[in-house]
């Protein structure tokens, strides 16, 4: 298929822009020292990141926590100014949401889309669970409150409309913008004691890893997605090979970079044109 009728491949760019709420609501750590990794995404990670898409002039989904929306309005407003940005969900405080009753997670989405409305001025339609992990109520959730496109799942590597559960489970009134372990910054840079990752690759190696893997989704005419953290891209020598990245991504001259939202639509679009949504 053709992306807006002419784009052989459609390029998507998350920043999950968890600040402190990662170290506190995922690694349940309290004290100055890991939190302060946190404070990395506002001084040095998100403007950095801002420097170059607003050089590349590119659109990109920032998906945002509600505490962290409560926490840092400035930082917050910094991306919604922009005006080419979208926001997305993504818990309340960086919470799983695998083993909570589905009042509490109802309870905590609710709070976060009105949190995010009243930050962003916009409602997010798109939901990434902390950290890829969509609980088993979820996606019952997503319907209720009209989202338009999971960003959890890893069942294909091209959009999909996603079955939960994946075996015997009704397909789901939503798009699945897939995200993979390969094409996320965290484990290739995330250092961690507790629990320990590595996160210490050479950029030069990720690159080639990220590059090999958007030659594949130009051949297949797919998508590329790709999630990065302020506090693990933003240090300057990978900083530096994201702009490497991009820059060589826009050599080619019918790729169409867009944010999650616009992805997610175009495809339903074409689905539902096609016949194919329903079959
Ligand atoms: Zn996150």
């Amino acid at each position: 298929m053709l992306w807006k009728d002419r784009y052989r491949c459609a390029v998507t760019l998350s920043v999950d822009f968890d600040a402190e709420s990662l170290w506190s609501g995922t690694f349940k750590l309290s004290t100055p020292s890991p939190l302060s990794r946190g404070d990395y995404d506002i001084r040095a990670g998100l403007p950095r990141i801002h420097e170059l898409l607003d050089r590349h002039e590119l659109p990109a989904t920032f998906m945002v926590p509600g505490q962290v929306a409560v926490e840092h309005p400035d930082a917050c407003r910094e991306i919604a100014e922009r005006g080419r940005h979208e926001v997305g969900y993504h818990g309340f405080f960086h919470e799983s949401v695998l083993e909570i009753p589905i009042e509490e997670e109802r309870e905590l989405m609710q709070r976060g889309i009105a949190q995010l409305q009243e930050t962003f001025g916009e409602t997010p339609r798109g939901n990434r669970s902390p950290p890829f992990a969509l609980g088993p109520n979820t996606a019952d959730l997503l319907e209720e409150m009209g989202f338009e496109y999971d960003s959890s799942l890893f069942g294909h590597d091209e959009p999909y409309r996603p079955r939960v559960p994946s075996v015997g489970g009704p397909p789901r009134d939503f798009v699945e913008l897939p995200v993979s372990w390969e094409l996320d910054d965290a484990p290739y840079f995330l250092f961690s004691f507790f629990p320990y990752m590595s996160g210490m690759a050479a950029p030069s190696q990720v690159l080639e890893i990220w590059k090999a893997e958007f030659e594949g989704s130009y051949r297949a005419g797919g998508c590329f997605l790709l999630v990065v953290h302020p506090f693990c891209i933003g240090r300057h020598p990978r900083i530096a090979m994201l702009d490497e990245l991009i820059g060589w991504i826009k050599g080619f001259d019918d790729v169409w970079f867009a944010h999650h939202l616009d992805v997610a639509r175009e495809w339903r679009r074409q689905q539902e044109s096609a016949g194919t949504w329903d079959g």
